[in-house]
């Protein structure tokens, strides 16, 4: 952990007085103020106009009761959030996650992170995240369709094409998305179509928004080994996670000539020596909602543990895309043991500070979420523009804005470090240049 300036202490100390209890919000906060020694150095006007103290509060911050009855006729009481964080670039955007582990907290770290994601992509959009403690494992369709319906004719009031635009996360997929889509338009009585993203390709959703963060993903990392040379052709791949954003970071990985050797879920990991079958896995997790033993047990030489973790697979590149802090300090050393040279972060905020400043005091490529995650909302930023223009865009169209995106997302975090004196260091390249465009837009709307 680095020191921080004065004024940053100052305003870290608040948002721990101020959010007690937050500990993955008080992650994110840290991670960013540390960035931002160098930038508060050569401009006083961020100080002067409290711009970091008000990054750190968000604008608006919703928790409301959600009521939903079970197909045996019981009555459970979840709760939904909804923290609307920072508009300076656009209406709030970010995702909505279902899962047990939500609270203020979690969507509030994930809120944080979001404002510089968004701003990194170079759309116009701005910061927020949802979601609630609902766990839609196991739950029948209905169920899930019950739930989105409780919480949307809460949340309805709150969101809104020019307002706040959510999607998906964990736990909220394409599924999850129509039933929220198809309450509100019967609440409102409008089809808003930019209300929401990740929707189907039926009812105004984008060609490559399933695939986007995946493919974002390895993107970046393809742009990052380019700086050395190198190239993801004939490299050890291996992924966490098994969900939307690990399947296609590992579909990426392949169409680019890596070798995918392992996956992982809540309940263990998956090695495969043939190399993780895509369009098998897809089918295990997105159409039968199954485990990866399910997997395992239809591959001749995959093998599932539930001993360890992923982290021990030997191989070159590392993608973290299950969930928060998944990658610790002895993770890290592991991956540095077995040769790595690449770690880019699929998921939001997977590694710990100590696994990052293992890392890259052992000279691995290392790309934070915010940056190498930002393809799924950049996407979501381009349905969001087709559906205002009432159009729908190719496949192939699609997938090259998003290459061009991520491109572009590595140049702005590459050259803010160069600027900043840090060379190669994604995580000051990414938090300093995202932040200087939201601080600008900030100071140009005034005290708000
Ligand atoms: P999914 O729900 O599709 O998949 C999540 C995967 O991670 C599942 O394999 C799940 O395993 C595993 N997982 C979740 N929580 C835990 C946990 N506590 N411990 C171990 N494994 C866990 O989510 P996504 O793929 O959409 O999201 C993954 C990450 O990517 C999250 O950090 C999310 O915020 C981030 N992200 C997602 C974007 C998107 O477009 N979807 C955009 C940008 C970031 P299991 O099935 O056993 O629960």
């Amino acid at each position: 952990m680095n020191d921080l300036d004065p004024t940053l202490q100052c305003v870290f100390q608040t948002v721990l007085d101020r959010n007690p209890g937050e500990a993955e919000f008080h992650q994110a906060v840290r991670e960013v103020l540390e960035s931002l020694n160098v930038v508060v150095a050569r401009h006083p006007e961020y100080v002067e106009g409290s711009i970091i103290e008000r990054l750190c509060e968000p604008e608006r911050q919703l928790m409301f009761r959600v009521p939903w009855t079970d197909d045996q006729g019981n009555i459970h009481i979840n709760r939904g959030f909804r923290v609307e964080f920072n508009s300076a670039l656009g209406p709030f955007k970010g995702g909505l996650r279902f899962h047990p582990t939500v609270n203020l907290g979690i969507v509030k770290f994930l809120g944080f992170e979001q404002i510089f994601k968004n701003a990194l992509t170079g759309l116009p959009i701005g910061g927020g995240k949802g979601g609630s403690d609902f766990d839609p494992k196991g739950r029948s369709d209905a169920e899930v369709m019950r739930f989105c319906q409780s919480l949307m004719t809460e949340l309805y009031r709150h969101i809104g094409e020019y307002t706040d635009v959510p999607a998906g996360d964990i736990g909220v997929g394409g599924r999850e998305i129509g039933y929220l889509f198809g309450q509100y338009k019967r609440i409102t009585n409008r089809y808003e179509s930019g209300v929401l993203t990740g929707k189907g390709l039926s009812y105004g959703g984008s060609q490559v928004r399933t695939e986007a963060t995946g493919y974002g993903t390895v993107i970046f990392a393809r742009e990052m080994l380019a700086t050395r040379n190198l190239e993801l052709s004939g490299r050890r791949v291996i992924v966490s996670g098994s969900g939307n954003v690990a399947i296609y970071a590992a579909q990426k990985a392949q169409q680019l000539g890596a070798q995918v050797v392992a996956c992982s879920d809540s309940g263990g990991y998956v090695v495969d020596e043939d190399g993780i079958d895509v369009d098998l896995l897809r089918q295990v997790k997105e159409v039968d909602r199954g485990r990866l033993t399910d997997y395992a047990a239809q591959r001749p030489r995959a093998t599932h543990h539930t001993e360890g973790n992923v982290w021990q697979v030997p191989a070159e590149i590392a993608l973290p895309c299950a969930t928060q802090n998944e990658l610790d300090g002895d993770a890290a050393k592991a991956l540095v043991a077995n040769g790595v040279i690449a770690v880019a972060e699929g998921a939001n905020m997977p590694c710990t500070p100590d696994a990052v400043s293992i890392l890259t005091e052992n000279d691995v490529l290392f790309a934070p979420g915010k940056a190498a995650n930002a393809g799924g909302v950049a996407t979501s930023a381009l349905e969001m523009q087709q559906n205002a223009s009432r159009d729908s865009w190719h496949f192939d169209h699609t997938e090259q804005r998003l290459d061009q995106i991520m491109v572009d997302v590595h140049k702005r975090c590459a050259e803010a470090a160069d600027t900043y004196g840090q060379p190669g260091n994604y995580v000051a390249g990414a938090n300093i240049s995202s932040f200087m465009q939201v601080a600008d837009a900030m100071l140009a709307h005034g005290v708000i």
